[in-house]
């Protein structure tokens, strides 16, 4: 249960920070996580504790953001609050006062002893954007010789760096399939963001609008919801289906 502790510390460290987001750092702290992984070939769960014992050392050294490890099983609590959900989530067609970008993933790496990976990842939009830390930190041990198949539950489509970003991702990583579901499109007007959406989809990206269902889905899967059902607000379904054929006129 060490690495359990540890990531919650993690989190309460990260809201803290939130602030100072630094990328380079991160990629720094975790490269070195890596080295001693691969020399070592230290089983995940303990390889969590001990990237974790170094990161607290170093944190309070270089003052660098702490890294994020995913969870190597389901863990209760590790959720996004219901009324952020219902608010972040919510398929509007003008999303003012939202923000942030929530970053809901599985991550299936077939036949390995992690099994099926679960976890949110929630980031400002003034600061290193989810979809980039997804990568830096959920997939920082990425092996070539494993095969990915990841799925994404954003509140909202990537902005145009991010897709960029994601694009170049999948096509350097053959063995990583990505499908991402987006509860609304972000800025889609815009000329930059149709682009980069068209390059995610040119690599290889499967890009849909969340339906009513993915939303209870999601909620069943990553909401402290309390085991209660979700109540789909009034104009989900109106909403998806605006955002569906906005999304399929960019991508035809
Ligand atoms: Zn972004």
């Amino acid at each position: 249960m060490a690495d359990r502790k540890c990531m919650v510390m993690r989190r309460k460290e990260r809201k803290e920070k939130e602030a100072a987001k630094v990328t380079k750092d991160v990629k720094e702290v975790k490269n070195e996580g890596d080295k001693a992984m691969d020399n070592g070939e230290i089983p995940s769960a303990e390889a969590a504790a001990t990237n974790c014992a170094a990161d607290n050392i170093q944190n309070g050294d270089l003052q660098v953001e702490p890294v994020e490890l995913p969870p190597f099983e389901i863990i209760a609590g590790d959720r996004i609050d219901p009324f952020a959900f219902k608010f972040q989530f919510k398929n509007v067609e003008y999303s003012s006062g939202r923000n942030k970008t929530f970053l809901c993933y599985l991550v299936d790496k077939g036949n390995t002893a992690d099994g099926l990976l679960r976890g949110c990842l929630e980031d400002e939009h003034t600061g290193s954007h989810a979809e980039e830390a997804f990568f830096t930190q959920c997939l920082s041990d990425y092996d070539s010789a494993l095969k990915y198949t990841i799925t994404w539950y954003v509140s909202s489509s990537p902005c145009s760096a991010c897709a960029a970003k994601i694009a170049e991702v999948l096509k350097a990583r053959k063995n990583l399939k990505l499908s991402i579901f987006a509860a609304r499109l972000f800025q889609w007007e815009e000329a930059e963001i149709q682009i980069g959406l068209k390059a995610l989809h040119a690599a290889g990206c499967k890009l849909r609008v969340m339906k009513p269902l993915d939303f209870s889905y999601t909620w069943d899967t990553f909401v402290e919801n309390e085991e209660q059902p979700l109540n789909l607000w009034e104009d989900c379904k109106e909403n998806y289906e605006y955002y569906h054929e906005k999304l399929a006129d960019i991508l035809e």
